[in-house]
């Protein structure tokens, strides 16, 4: 028998693929907090998701196609299933780059009455849902497990109470109505047979006095690369979609186009001294995915300290940045 050899993701690895994964979906995306499960919100309605490689069933299996992951009772899980919030398990094929999800309703008891639970899908379908954007089967038990590709993962949330009774045909569906989408469109929902799903790409309408006042306090510079060049623009320190994500300009930076999606994509961050800095982290878990090219590029671009305004009370407020770098995941 041939093993198979696949890219295992740490921790840290998985929760920026979770960021990441659910951003492509949705502006409103908040880390909250938690290591494995993690607790995020997405458009304003809080998960907890834990996350697993998926791996080989293990010696002694028949089938050469099954698949698994292995859920153990730590004190976080417990603590998560202890709340009424949605526990959500997901499994990680890094080789195919898919999740695999169980209907959290069904396992609920089953990771009450035990401490070390396994769960099984198929390698098969991973890699149909590679090909067709989502798959999924049902097993012996009767639960329909499905497999989606990781810019699905917000859509899959925001329909779970529903997603996991839909057959093959309808998810196909839903996937296709929600690639539909452009930009512009503020929220969808889509009928089926049992009722309605919900397709939403919150794009914030942003506020124009924001813009200008932090513009004016920059000096219309990037306050981590000093460029103009009309490439700027208003980036919100403690996100717009967090609660407490305020258009104050004590919550406003000046950052360039490139500065502003690394900002808020995690890449790179600012202390409560206005140092700049790069979040390591997160380069570990590009580079283990093949995507951290053009880094050491990347690296010399910013100035080591924040450009700050003169006037001291157009500073960002210091007691928000701890806030705003873990709305962003990054551990400091
Ligand atoms: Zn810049």
């Amino acid at each position: 028998m041939s093993v198979r050899e696949t890219t295992i993701l740490n921790k840290s690895d998985l929760k920026y693929l979770l960021i990441d994964s659910l951003r492509i979906y949705s502006d409103n995306v908040v880390f909250i907090d938690g290591n494995n499960p993690y607790r995020f919100s997405i458009n304003k309605k809080t998960f907890y998701v834990l996350i697993k490689n998926v791996h080989e069933s293990g010696g002694g299996r028949s089938n050469q196609d099954e698949c698994r992951i292995q859920v153990s009772k730590t004190d976080s899980f417990n603590q998560a299933l202890s709340t009424s919030t949605d526990v959500i398990v997901l499994g990680y094929f890094a080789d195919e780059k898919v999740f695999t999800a169980w209907n959290p309703h069904l396992m609920r008891d089953r990771y009450n009455q035990k401490q070390t639970v396994s769960l099984y899908s198929r390698f098969s379908i991973q890699k149909k849902s590679s090909i067709q954007n989502i798959a999924s089967y049902k097993d012996n038990n009767g639960q329909v497990i499905i497999s989606f590709k990781a810019e699905y993962l917000g859509l899959y949330l925001e329909n779970i109470n529903r997603i996991h009774l839909l057959n093959e045909e309808q998810l196909l569906k839903l996937v296709e109505e929600s690639d539909s989408f452009n930009d512009e469109d503020e929220n969808g929902t889509m009928e089926l047979d049992e009722g309605r799903l919900t397709i939403t790409h919150t794009r914030y309408k942003r506020d124009p006095n924001f813009r200008r006042k932090v513009y004016d306090a920059y000096e219309n510079k990037c306050a981590m690369c000093g460029i103009q060049l009309e490439l700027i623009e208003a980036a919100h320190i403690i996100p717009h979609s967090h609660e407490m994500g305020t258009d104050d300009i004590t919550n406003g930076i000046s950052l360039c186009a490139l500065h502003h999606t690394a900002y808020d994509r995690s890449l790179i961050y600012f202390d409560n001294e206005f140092n700049i800095l790069l979040n390591e982290d997160k380069i570990d878990y590009l580079e283990k995915i093949g995507r951290d090219s053009g880094i050491r590029k990347f690296e010399k671009l910013s100035f080591d300290k924040i450009l700050l305004p003169n006037n001291h009370i157009l500073r960002p407020n210091v007691n928000n940045i701890k806030i705003a770098n873990q709305s962003r995941g990054i551990s400091i």
